[in-house]
C-alpha cells in the first residue's frame, strides 16, 4: 500500500500496514525526535519511488483486478457482475497503457 511518510511526508510503498516512514533515515529522525520536516522543505519533484517499487505497484493492480475477479464467484449478482466488470476495466486500461 502506498502511505505517507510520517517525518518527511514522501508517498511511499509501505511492506506493513503499520510502516510509518520511508526510509532507515526517517526513522532514525523520529527516534531522536525529529517530528514531521514535510512541509518545511520545498517539494521534490522526483518520486520516491524505485523501479522495483514502482513495478510492485503494477503487479499489485494485476492482482487486485485478479481478487476482484475470484471474489466475483462468490458473491450473488448484481454485486458479481460489478466485480467482473470492475476487473475487467483495471485489465483493460493496464493493457491499453502496455502495462
Ligand atoms: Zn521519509
Amino acid at each position: 500500500m502506498i502511505k505517507s511518510c510520517e517525518i518527511c511526508g514522501h508517498d511511499f510503498v509501505a511492506r506493513r500496514s503499520t510502516a510509518k516512514y520511508c526510509s532507515n533515515r526517517c526513522r532514525l529522525m523520529a527516534q531522536r525526535g525529529v517530528a514531521y520536516t514535510g512541509d518545511l522543505k520545498a517539494p521534490d519533484v522526483r518520486p520516491r519511488l524505485s523501479h522495483d517499487e514502482i513495478m510492485a505497484i503494477i503487479t499489485q493492480a494485476h492482482m487486485a483486478a485478479s481478487d476482484l475477479s475470484r471474489a466475483a464467484a462468490l458473491v450473488p449478482a448484481p454485486l458479481s457482475g460489478a466485480l467482473v466488470e470492475a476487473a475487467r476495466k483495471i485489465e483493460d486500461a493496464m493493457k491499453a497503457e502496455g502495462l
